[in-house]
């Protein structure tokens, strides 16, 4: 079972819609978002890392 309200977040600010929750194009895990030192996603199973412009 899957909503949608559960995977988004939705600023009513910005008008944005983010994903809270982004999978790993590699290996399908849940990747776990990182701010420190500018936005990025990085994937605790194989490593893989992607970096956001912000
Ligand atoms: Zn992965």
């Amino acid at each position: 079972m899957s909503s949608v309200h559960n995977l988004y977040d939705y600023s009513y600010e910005n008008g944005t819609i983010t994903l809270k929750n982004r999978k790993c194009p590699r290996c399908g895990s849940v990747m776990a978002k990182h701010t420190v030192g500018g936005t990025r996603w990085s994937c605790g199973k194989c490593g893989y890392t992607e970096y956001m412009k912000s």
